[in-house]
């Protein structure tokens, strides 16, 4: 009989995650039930939003409980199943955890999609999941990017914000990007196409900012928060926008960190600031996923995928989203 690893959250991350945070826990991998399938996974998605999980607080999903197998998005395919909609080799996608096999259906309710045969994994976890999607409506939807305007997008070589970039350039914006280093930087620039790419390690984001945008920003993509969201706060053209997509700065301070200095800039300049959670826009995912499709098949898009090898890593792969290892989108081979 097959075994089943699960990591299970035992101990709330103070700042990172640490290894006592999780426990290894192995069990028969259990048959399906009435109407069940199990699921074996292939790739877990790594996302900044796991570590709000993991507080005790209420957000846009209730926190994993101390003790319960820790939240993730994964994709697998199905060994045995006892559901027509989740056919034996079928490929699968949802919120299925941290474990190398997963319960869908009847009545587990496991928050579970069955996807297209012939679906790219990989692809699927990443430009297609709510990477792609969340990228795709953050722009068109909350920051209604207009063509020939000026993008920029921070966490500019990760998985949300290179595909943002990316897109902004389709659209026939200018794009200028802001990440940690000079290697991000050539990559942004050189191989996804973005115009420009501040080093926001350098420092003096703002003084960079206005030389790469000598005329303002429209539309501020911003994955970090912190310094930089208060950089770009200056920056902003009137009426310009910015996409609240997430703040990854202070996602493991252990006390909130202080709001912005420029906030009142909102006010001066009649800026739109704008928060959203890619759930949201769930039923629209097939849209998103149909438009990334055909850019990517044009060659318009680049999918990057920086893929950890080893179900075991999990722990210890998911803060390299904090500590800025990954370039492109994080997932674990499991
Ligand atoms: P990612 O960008 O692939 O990885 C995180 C990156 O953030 C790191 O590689 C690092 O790049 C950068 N970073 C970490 N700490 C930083 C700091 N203190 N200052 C500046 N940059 C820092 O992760 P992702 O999954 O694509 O997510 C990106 C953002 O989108 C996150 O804020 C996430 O919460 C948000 N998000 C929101 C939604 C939604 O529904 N609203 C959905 C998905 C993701 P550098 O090396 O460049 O520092």
């Amino acid at each position: 009989m097959a075994t089943n690893r699960k990591f299970l959250l035992v101990k709330r991350p103070v700042e990172l995650f640490t290894d006592d945070c999780f426990e290894l826990v192995e069990e028969p991998v259990p048959d399906p039930g009435d109407g069940e399938a199990v699921v074996k996974m292939e790739y877990l998605s790594l996302d900044p939003t796991q570590r709000g999980w993991a507080r005790d607080e209420p957000s846009y999903l209730p926190p994993v409980q101390i003790g319960e197998v820790m939240r993730g998005a994964g994709i697998g395919r199905v060994v045995a199943s006892n559901n027509d909609a989740f056919p034996v080799g079928g490929a699968v996608t949802g919120l299925l955890g941290w474990q190398e096999y997963a319960l869908v259906g009847g009545t587990t309710g496991a928050l579970a999609n069955p996807l297209p045969d012939g679906i790219d994994l990989l692809d699927a976890v990443s430009l297609y999941g709510s990477t792609g999607i969340t990228a795709y409506f953050g722009l068109t939807d909350i920051g209604q990017l207009q063509a020939g305007e000026t993008l920029v997008v921070s966490g500019a070589a990760g998985g949300v914000g290179s595909i943002a970039g990316q897109i902004g350039k389709i659209l026939d914006c200018h794009v200028v990007g802001i990440a940690g280093g000079k290697e991000k930087c050539r990559l942004v620039v050189e191989e996804l196409g973005f115009d420009d790419c501040i080093d926001y390690k350098k420092g003096n984001v703002g003084a960079a900012l206005r030389e790469a945008c000598p005329d303002g920003i429209d539309v501020y993509f911003d994955n970090v928060g912190g310094d930089i969201l208060d950089a770009a706060l200056e920056e902003m053209k009137d009426f310009g926008r910015i996409v609240a997509c997430g703040m990854i700065s202070g996602y493991t301070a252990a006390e909130r960190p202080p709001g912005p200095r420029n906030i009142f800039r909102i006010v001066s300049k009649r800026l739109r600031m704008q928060g959203f959670i890619v759930i949201d826009y769930l039923p629209r995912f097939a849209e998103a996923a149909i438009q990334l499709g055909v850019w990517a098949a044009e060659g318009k898009i680049q999918n990057r995928v920086h893929v950890v090898d080893g179900f075991l890593e999990t722990p210890r792969a998911v803060n390299m989203l904090f500590t800025g290892e990954n370039t492109g989108k994080l997932v674990v081979k499991v």
